[in-house]
């Protein structure tokens, strides 16, 4: 096929004049705005050609045409057809995929048949999944990937769901999104609805990239793609903060499909066109200082647990952190003690350390630790003639590996041009997802936005608008049937 299309561009450019060029030129789709997002409808144009955008720059085919070309030398035509060739092969998937009748019926099917998902997408944001408690979701997810023919959809002993599609050639690619909100148990999930505008925890992350999850498959098995690669659908445990990416971890490390995976896509969340390639290292902490405790007069004089937990805030928040690489930190909760009057006899504080670089994520690390310790000192120094001493834990809660994903992937290709195909812009990004693990580890992987628009994500407003959110569900389809042209490509 590859070869079919690079002799075909290497014909046209030797034989046609220019008058012929506009089929091979870039044909833009029609553009719109909607809510100021622009966006591209699929259509055909007036000479019933499905429009597809063609990244052949111009100037390259001015080059092509011998008629334009003026340099018309035998050593130079042998010298561009060397060219055309070799710049033929990575252009063949980014045209023809939009001129395939298979691929043009099932994006138009997406569109047509979406409103389904936003329905589907409600009924599993109102199903409670905090962390750790996901376990409903899960089966929720498991019978809809049974109803859809995949029989052996199960939950792994970690929580997973896992449901694979199997292709034709020992290939995997896992196509993701997580289960668990931020949200503890006892919050009201109730989804409000206002036309296309959704309000509800966790509706945009992540049972926007849930809901892709399902729809993808739909669109494989109604429009009979037979991919080489086997697309695992997972949808993981523990993404959110003190779930620690065990799902993914677990899946990666000690699950059944641990070593067999060979790229790594995470739906999370609403939105476009970011293509997330790097990821945030993070470091996280629980520390707990604890002392005698007394009575707040009675045992005046005696060590604080508060007050050397005060010290360390003080220490710590007078860190300065480089802008480039990001680097970052965050006290998050504190809390402990018994009564206003109660000296503590403990508390405690989590805090979140991300930096983009691992060695500056250790520096900043070693400044907190000294910090804590510092603090705890300085308390005890203070009230030693107590005879009293304050003693400390230091608890890792969270520990996040970094990596990248090269450009040159395969899946970020196919990221980075699904996203162009449906009229995006897209544009690679570094974050702390479920993509660090496979990142970590060496396989490609991204994490891809599910479409439609959202906010609010980790806030009690969190909302989402799924105007023409089809888009995102035909940019996935678009990516996962590209990943597997390019990795045969490969
Ligand atoms: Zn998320």
């Amino acid at each position: 096929m590859q070869a079919v299309i690079g002799l075909a561009f290497l014909f046209h450019s030797l034989v046609y004049d220019s008058s012929t060029r506009s089929t091979f030129s870039t044909v833009c789709p029609q553009w719109y705005n909607h809510g100021g997002v622009r966006r591209t409808h699929f259509l055909t144009n007036n000479v019933g050609q499905p429009e597809a955008r063609l990244l052949l720059p111009n100037r390259l085919a001015d080059i092509w045409h011998p008629i334009n070309n003026p340099f018309r030398t035998s050593l130079k035509r042998s010298y561009l057809l060397l060219l055309a060739l070799v710049l033929t092969l990575p252009v063949k998937g980014q045209s023809s995929i939009l001129a395939d009748e298979q691929v043009r019926t099932a994006l138009a099917g997406i569109e047509t048949n979406y409103a389904q998902y936003v329905d589907l997408q409600i009924t599993i944001s109102e199903i409670p999944a905090p962390p750790f408690g996901e376990h409903e979701r899960a089966v929720f997810m498991r019978d809809q990937f049974r109803s859809r023919g995949i029989t052996s959809a199960h939950i792994d002993s970690e929580g997973n769901v896992i449901a694979l599609r199997p292709g034709s050639i020992d290939r995997t690619l896992v196509v993701s999104a997580h289960l668990d909100t931020v949200w503890p148990l006892e919050d009201d999930v109730t989804v409000k609805r206002d036309g296309a505008r959704l309000m509800g925890l966790g509706i945009s992350d992540d049972a926007a990239g849930l809901v892709s999850l399902l729809g993808l498959l739909d669109a494989l098995e109604a429009g009979d793609f037979n991919t080489e690669s086997h697309i695992l659908f997972v949808a993981t445990v523990g993404e959110e903060g003190i779930g620690d990416l065990r799902g993914v971890k677990y899946l990666f490390r000690e699950g059944s499909y641990a070593n067999k995976i060979d790229a790594f896509i995470s739906v999370d969340g609403a939105g476009g066109d970011r293509v997330v390639n790097g990821a945030t290292a993070s470091k996280r902490y629980k520390i707990t200082v604890i002392g005698p405790g007394g009575h707040s007069s009675g045992a005046f004089g005696i060590v604080n647990p508060a007050h050397a937990l005060g010290n360390i805030i003080s220490h710590f928040a007078a860190t300065a952190v480089p802008v480039e690489p990001k680097t970052t930190y965050s006290i998050g909760r504190i809390g402990g003690g018994i009564s206003v009057n109660t000296i503590p006899d403990s508390v405690w504080m989590e805090v979140d350390m991300r930096s983009k670089e691992v060695a500056t994520l250790a520096e900043l690390e070693k400044t907190f630790l000294s910090a804590v310790d510092m603090g705890v000192n300085q308390e005890n120094v203070f009230r030693s003639a107590s005879g009293t001493q304050l003693e400390v834990d230091k608890k890792v809660i969270g520990d996040r590996p970094t990596g990248t994903t090269s450009e040159e992937s395969a899946i970020y290709r196919a990221g980075f041009q699904s996203s162009v195909l449906v009229g995006g812009e897209p544009f690679s990004g570094t974050s702390s997802t479920d993509s660090n693990i496979p990142m970590s580890l060496g396989i490609p992987a991204v994490t891809i936005s599910a479409g439609g628009l959202g906010g609010g994500a980790h806030n009690v407003d969190e909302w989402y608008d799924s105007t023409d959110a089809h888009i995102g569900l035909q940019r996935l389809l678009l990516m996962v049937l590209l990943f597997d042209q390019y990795s045969s490509v490969e």
